[in-house]
């Protein structure tokens, strides 16, 4: 993959870096550092390389070639800095095949299905569903309607992407690979024992009538496809550590080699998933804990089991998970000074990467937060950066006036 005389550097030591590594290393791309731009990282390893500054590394491998172990979410970002850092694009090099044109993470292969339907991005509004029979006739399904709209996209045509926030120029993947299937809602036996103020899932998994796929049979089905084998399956369906054939699933998964990743509301502590954990099987955990004290999280979830859910974090973090901590703004609820900091606490001491959203289904969509969510909303922002931590946040939940606000306060 590399020139014989070149110094290999990998530039970007965060999750994209901990998922691939292994891979990259296996297939003859052997990083002598990391360089990362996040000062907190300088002088520490990630699996036992070193995690250098820009600066330092290039001195001292002056045959470099660096690398961009990031996702291409934020390829151009970083590429971008680094033409502005005295490298040179011929030095500047990406891990995977990519093109620069419009994009949009979802695009850059992530499927969510349900048993009926599936959509080829998460957009809470915009993403319109397929129906397919099988996984066979899901995927062929899904590689034609992708290979489609990249197409158009690429071609400047109108899509039903245009004018949605997360769309943007961008270097994004020119190999058109399914990595990632959410599984969203609605198998049969799904279910969830939290009853959270914003749920739009729990009322389909109450209706009983409804004809339903085996999500064991679908998982079974994916297995069966070649092009599939080893990608990443996120539970995001009701909580699926309550579904009674969970062990099952998780050992189906395993055998089968696949990643996985769970949205899960954290009550469930499951030694299972440790040992996941422990053979590098967990991509990440990804729960919406939406307050910082046990009041509002009561108020919110409908259940009181904040200190359990801020436990199992804990001991999930402390068996290497990487979490996602998710904190989804409600006017009135959690906007408010103690909730948020304490939030940010609890993220601290996991090293969460954080997700900030808003309620959209509950508050008019085309109505801005009022002036105190805002305030509190850009609070949540600043105390996250202050702890160093990774903040995202998800621009369809918001009104267009607020996107732009927290995009500048982000970028300050
Ligand atoms: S509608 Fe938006 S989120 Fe969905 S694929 Fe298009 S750009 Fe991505």
């Amino acid at each position: 993959m590399s020139n014989m005389n070149s110094q290999i550097i990998f530039y970007g030591a965060g999750q994209y870096a901990r998922a691939n590594l292994k891979r990259l290393v296996s297939e003859g791309l052997i990083p002598l550092c990391f360089v990362d731009k996040n000062p907190h990282k300088h002088h520490t390893k990630l699996d036992g390389y070193d995690i250098l500054p820009l600066s330092e590394a290039v001195s001292k491998y002056p045959n470099y070639v660096l690398y961009l172990t990031l996702t291409t979410g934020n390829l151009l970002e970083a590429t971008e800095y680094l033409l502005a850092n005295g490298i040179t694009s011929e030095s500047i090099k990406y891990v995977e095949p990519t093109e620069r044109r419009l994009g949009c993470m979802w695009l850059d292969g992530v499927m969510q299905i349900t048993s009926q339907y599936f959509y080829i991005c998460c957009h809470p509004i915009r993403a319109k569903g397929i129906q397919y029979n099988n996984l066979k006739d899901c995927y062929e399904k899904y590689q034609s309607t992708i290979t489609q709209l990249i197409d158009d996209l690429r071609n400047k045509k109108r899509t039903f992407c245009n004018g949605c926030e997360y769309l943007r120029d961008g270097i994004w993947s020119a190999k058109l690979e399914l990595r990632n299937i959410i599984f969203q809602g609605d198998f049969e036996d799904d279910l969830c024992n939290f009853n959270c103020l914003y749920c739009i899932t729990k009322p389909h998994l109450l209706k009983k009538n409804e004809k339903r796929k085996n999500l064991i049979d679908v998982i079974y089905q994916i297995s069966k496809i070649d092009e599939l084998k080893g990608i990443n399956l996120d539970f995001a369906n009701g909580e699926v550590t309550a579904r009674r054939d969970f062990d099952q699933l998780l050992q189906l998964v395993q055998d089968n080699g696949f990643t996985v990743s769970f949205v899960t509301n954290g009550s469930i502590y499951k030694q299972n998933i440790v040992d996941l954990i422990h053979c590098g099987l967990v991509s990440y955990i990804n729960v919406s804990l939406d307050s910082g004290t046990a009041e509002t999280f009561a108020k919110i979830k409908g259940v009181d089991c904040f200190k359990k859910v801020v436990d199992n974090l804990e001991r999930y973090y402390e068996a290497g998970a990487n979490i996602y901590l998710k904190y989804i703004l409600l006017e009135g609820l959690n906007d408010n000074e103690l909730d948020i900091d304490s939030f940010v606490d609890i993220a601290a001491k996991i090293k969460a990467n954080v997700w900030l959203s808003a309620d959209l289904f509950k508050r008019e969509r085309e109505r801005e937060l009022n002036s105190h969510s805002m305030d509190m909303c850009l609070r949540f922002i600043k105390n996250v950066k202050t702890h160093n931590l990774n903040i995202s946040y998800d621009p369809g939940c918001f009104h267009r006036v607020d996107v732009e606000k927290i995009n500048d306060f982000l970028t300050k």
